[in-house]
């Protein structure tokens, strides 16, 4: 566990047009153990000089003890990712505490992750973790976005299923632009698509990140399937817990 550890900025990293990675270097002696699915409390320093706190996935995977990825949206208006787009530079001095969170994987059991934007992240350390195990057990990813433009990680998970046998991903966008050249799934993750894609996947484990609407949909969509509700896991980033009832 890190005590409010004082850390540097590594890298920045550019994702897509709104999404940097922020790579943080670890401690001397190494990172502490965490989970795939984990989040940091991590602090910022704003321009008074006040440190300003939100919780951030981590997106690496937990074999790298070298350092963290934390994949970062930046919202218009917002007190710390205003200071992380505008301000934060390598060698910066950010604070981190933790890891928290029951948002974790489960390495026994195979697994359906469904992502909406941004909330890939902790899913992405837990197939980052998932793609270096032996013999992992299956793994099926939906992950939706607006736009071309707004999915991250897409060179990463298009060679994950090239070299992975029982990976099977799907992309969809909601709205497709006429120069997006997008021969993929276009509309919203519903029950369609789980009929559809997850017949016959009702042993597997759901791991469901993305907007409140997208996970209570899926949700209820996986329990009419048949998928026990104790099988479902959620990690919600603005502080609604989806509800599937
Ligand atoms: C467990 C967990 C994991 C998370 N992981 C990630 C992650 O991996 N990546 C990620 O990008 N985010 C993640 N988040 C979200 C993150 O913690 C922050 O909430 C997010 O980055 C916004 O922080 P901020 O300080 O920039 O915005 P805030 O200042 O908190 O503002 C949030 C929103 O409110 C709006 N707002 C602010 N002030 C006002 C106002 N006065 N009136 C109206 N609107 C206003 C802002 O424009 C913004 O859209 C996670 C959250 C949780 C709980």
């Amino acid at each position: 566990m890190l005590r409010r550890a004082e850390l540097q900025i590594a890298e920045i990293i550019q994702e897509t047009h709104d999404t940097k990675t922020f790579r943080v270097g670890a401690p001397p002696g190494g990172l502490p153990e965490f989970k795939p699915g984990q989040f940091y409390a991590f602090e910022v320093k704003n321009a008074d000089g006040a440190w300003i706190r939100r919780s951030y996935s981590i997106a690496s995977s937990p074999r790298e003890t070298r350092f963290f990825d934390l994949t970062i949206k930046f919202l218009e208006g917002g007190a710390a990712t205003g200071v992380l787009f505008k301000n934060a530079r390598t060698g910066d001095t950010v604070r981190a505490t933790g890891p928290f969170g029951e948002f974790i994987l489960d390495e026994s059991r195979p697994a359906i992750f469904v992502a909406g934007g941004v909330g890939i992240t902790p899913i992405m350390s837990m197939l980052r973790y998932w793609s270096e195990s032996v013999n992992p057990p299956n793994a099926c990813l939906l992950y939706s976005n607006r736009e071309r433009r707004d999915i991250i990680y897409e060179a990463e998970l298009r060679d994950m299923a090239a070299k992975c046998r029982n990976f099977e991903f799907h992309y969809s966008l909601t709205r497709v632009k006429d120069g997006d050249r997008w021969g993929g799934r276009v509309g919203r993750f519903d029950a369609s698509v789980v009929n559809e894609i997850c017949q016959n996947m009702t042993d597997r484990i759901i791991y469901l990140c993305g907007p409140v609407a997208m996970m209570e949909e899926m949700g209820r969509s996986f329990i009419d399937m048949g998928v026990k509700s104790t099988d479902i896991r959620v990690e919600a980033f603005l502080g609604t817990n989806p509800t599937f009832g």
